[in-house]
């Protein structure tokens, strides 16, 4: 899914669950800090290029919005890096064992796992918003990089789909919520 539904799911959520329990204003942006930034990570190899290295900032536009095979040609660590920080961060195996190592320390845990939700809601949205040929999401790196044939996030139907139910949440959440007396 785009980066912008991304964050904005992430943030309905947080406000979801902040009527069940409570969640400080802290816990729900880090859930949209960490619902954003499995598609952030991947481009800091690539932006470190465009800085530092013989990459232009033309370079790291073509590669945030390039489609399957368009990608510009970059060096080996830049590509590799990138490539493999998109997997760890799209991964439910390195998200499972990061909450299962936060989850041995209660007092972290109080405190992050909601800002992870917002990483694992990331996931979750991504093994069903790309196909086969359009970045499957590597959900069991490192194990395979091969990922489930969803639906594009990109077709212009779903595109319309998901704005309209993320506006429609976002009313029923607005219109549900409590009143002081
Ligand atoms: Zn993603």
């Amino acid at each position: 899914m785009d980066i912008v539904a991304h964050g904005l799911w992430a943030g309905l959520g947080a406000v979801w669950l902040a009527r069940r329990r409570p969640v400080s204003r802290g816990q729900g942006a880090g859930a949209v800090a960490l619902g954003m930034l499995p598609d952030v990570a991947h481009l800091l190899p690539v932006a470190a290029w465009s800085l530092f290295g013989g990459g232009t900032a033309a370079d790291l536009a073509a590669y945030a919005f390039a489609m399957p095979g368009g990608e510009p040609a970059m060096p080996f660590w830049a590509s590799e890096a990138a490539h493999h920080l998109h997997c760890i961060f799209h991964s439910a195996l390195v998200a499972g064992a990061v909450a299962w190592l936060l989850a041995r320390v209660p007092r972290w845990w109080r405190v992050l796992a909601v800002p992870l939700a917002g990483w694992w809601l990331h996931i979750v949205i991504d093994v069903f918003t790309h196909s086969a040929d359009f970045y499957p999401a590597p959900v069991l790196y490192p194990i395979t990089q091969r990922g489930f044939d969803g639906i594009a996030w990109n077709t212009p139907w779903f595109m319309a789909v998901n704005y309209a139910t993320l506006a429609l949440a976002a009313v029923l959440l607005w219109r549900g919520r409590r009143r002081p007396s």
